[in-house]
């Protein structure tokens, strides 16, 4: 049977609406009616680029990965779900038998199957097939907008409570204040973090995060005429400390450095502006390859590290990243609805990308978050 109708990515700047086969379910699987999907900055790198790193996009691949829906059919061993639930979506199936599966750092799984991820097809479809254990059931008051949100904002649970391992009344920099960014302020304020300083180089961002979720903001200094990446770092880390009276070391030290932009001068700024012995996080993706001053990191003794997607957390701070997203929205600590700029119908999906790509919208609208609607749904019931 065929009623699936799929957006599809066939190759660089190729996009086309296909009726796919209606998917087969295993005995441990589900088949979802995706109702909302949020575009993330890699849904239109692959349109854009074709590729990331080494995923490349080699044959036609269903696009999306943040997405809700609503249950249409489960496999005969799935005893936790039935016709109708609403769910988050999370869309990293695992191998569960590797090594990192079993020491329960999943997201290193050299087996994943990732939606959107090449080869792998996406969400943006009538249905998709997911493994029953990865829908998380959503309490009545949250809508199924917010249930697509919870994909980022579980990279931001995973980069600031789990790999950040953010602690209450500590100070927190967040480089870059796009949604991954800001959900991590966002995660630093629900988890207690007394300062959350916002830095971005587009002025209108950074006054969203004052808004939102950040304490306090910061834009970086201008480059001056032959001044070395490095030496703009160094400069631009002393004006910071200086205009947020942050210190080296004590109180006012910064505990917790996250690095959402991928740009080479925050994560130099950010080696030189967190406290001695802090930790610093690299959630970001940017140039492959970039300098950073080691001898300030090794002196601090700066605890660096990386974040990729999400997973489990460790004992004793159970549950994973999915999870902890769903209970902090529903306690009300998060609030995702500020987020969503844009909404398109999924005949739309083309302009939800043209939209996301150009950053705002014909009206001149800033686009933080860009939500395509599942077929026959209209974009304004948020469901
Ligand atoms: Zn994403
Ligand atoms: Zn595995």
């Amino acid at each position: 049977m065929s009623n699936n109708p799929s957006f599809v990515l066939r190759k660089i700047e190729d996009v086309v609406f296909e009726e796919r086969p209606i998917p087969d379910i295993k005995d441990d699987e589900a088949l979802i009616a995706v109702k909302k999907t949020g575009i993330c900055g890699s849904d239109v790198h692959y349109l854009v680029h074709g590729r990331i790193g080494d995923f490349v996009v080699e044959n036609p691949m269903i696009l999306g990965h943040e997405s809700a829906g609503i249950v249409h059919k489960v496999g005969s061993k799935v005893t936790h779900l039935k016709p109708g639930d609403r769910v988050a979506m999370e869309p990293g199936a695992t191998c569960r038998k590797c090594d990192d599966c079993k020491r329960g750092r999943y997201e290193l799984c050299p087996d994943m199957v990732f939606a959107a991820t090449p080869p792998y097809d996406g969400t943006l479809a009538r249905y998709y097939p997911i493994p029953a254990d990865l829908c998380y059931k959503l309490p009545d008051h949250l809508t199924l907008e917010d249930g697509a949100m919870m994909e980022p904002l579980s990279v931001g649970i995973h980069s600031v409570a789990n790999v950040g391992a953010v602690k209450p009344s500590e100070t927190v920099v967040v480089f870059g204040a796009g949604p991954v960014g800001l959900l991590c302020m966002a995660v630093a304020r629900a988890l207690g973090a007394s300062r959350v300083i916002a830095v971005d180089i587009v002025p209108s961002r950074l006054e969203f995060a004052k808004t939102y979720a950040a304490t306090d903001t910061y834009l970086p200094l201008a480059f001056q005429e032959g001044e070395t990446r490095i030496a703009y770092s160094q400069r631009n880390a002393k004006a910071m400390m200086e205009q947020l009276g942050l210190e080296e070391r004590g109180a006012r030290g910064v505990n917790l450095v996250v690095d959402a932009s991928g740009a080479e001068v925050s994560i130099q700024t950010g080696i030189y502006i967190a406290k001695h012995g802090g930790r610093f996080v690299q959630v970001g993706m940017g140039p492959p390859e970039i300098q950073i001053p080691i001898t300030n990191l090794l002196v601090k003794e700066i605890d660096f590290k990386g974040s990729f997607r999400y997973g489990v957390r460790p004992a004793p701070f159970d549950p994973g990243d999915y999870p902890l997203a769903i209970a902090l929205v529903a306690q009300g600590r998060i609030d995702l609805k500020p987020l969503i700029t844009h909404r398109f119908s999924f005949e739309q999906a083309v302009d939800a990308f043209q939209t996301t790509r150009a950053g705002k919208s014909p009206d001149g609208k800033a686009v933080i978050k860009a939500v395509i609607s599942g077929p026959d749904v209209d974009p304004a019931d948020l469901l």
